[in-house]
């Protein structure tokens, strides 16, 4: 299965797609976390990466296009693969596409998970990750248990201002690849309001395969 999950920032993708990759065993392939990969290692593409991603700004497409196209292609992701922000513009997509033409492969679904602007802010300002075990939690909404509290990272762009500027870059730059991806017949919309376990039974539903 070769999936895409789509949606503004805080809606849940990582976490949706921790769950699903252990359903569909694919590979959860996220250009966040490679790209935060890269800033922590110091490598040429971390450090032009850097600015970037602590403004709530996008990585120019110049640099993500390949590292995803890249990971795509490894041994892992041959049976399929669940990308995790990427793509993130028409341009994106459209590259995305070609580099699969090109394999003879095609994407199966496209899921956008769906949350209002308004409640963004709160989810995302309260996010908390687990180093360890990679678990995202919510200071309120799905606190962590005590004996990890000391250890969560709160990401650098998960401040109220870098919020905003994703949010705003989200439905200048992201939002365009949603009717391209209708007009292919392979979008489905979920609604990201609720628990972890409704949304994942939602999304399960409407990508059709158990
Ligand atoms: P995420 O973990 O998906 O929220 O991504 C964190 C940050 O990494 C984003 O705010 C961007 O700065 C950068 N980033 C991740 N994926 C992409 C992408 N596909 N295109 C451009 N920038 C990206």
């Amino acid at each position: 299965m070769r999936m895409i999950l789509v949606g503004p920032p805080g809606a849940g993708k990582g976490t949706q797609a921790a769950r699903l990759v252990d359903r569909y065993k694919i590979p959860h392939i996220s250009t966040g976390d490679m790209l935060r990969a890269a800033v922590k290692e110091g490598t040429a593409l971390g450090r032009e990466a850097e600015g970037y991603m602590s403004q709530g700004a996008l990585v120019p497409d110049s640099v993500v296009i390949g590292m995803a196209i890249e990971r795509i292609s490894q041994p892992d992701a041959v049976e399929g693969f669940m990308l995790d922000g990427f793509p993130r513009t028409r341009p994106q997509a459209e590259a995305l596409d070609e580099a699969m033409t090109a394999a003879g492969l095609s994407l199966d679904s496209v899921a956008l998970i769906e949350v209002d602007d308004s409640l963004i802010v709160d989810r995302i300002t309260g996010r908390r990750s687990d180093p360890e075990t990679g678990v995202i939690y919510h200071l309120v909404f799905n606190p962590p248990p005590p004996d990890v509290v000391d250890r969560l990272v709160h990401r650098s762009d998960d401040t109220e201002e870098a919020c905003r500027a994703r949010l705003v870059k989200y439905h200048n730059d992201t939002a365009p690849i949603i009717p391209y991806y209708e007009e292919h017949g392979i979008l489905c919309r979920v609604d990201g309001v609720g628990s972890p376990n409704e949304v994942t039974e939602r999304l399960v539903t409407a990508l059709g395969h158990e």
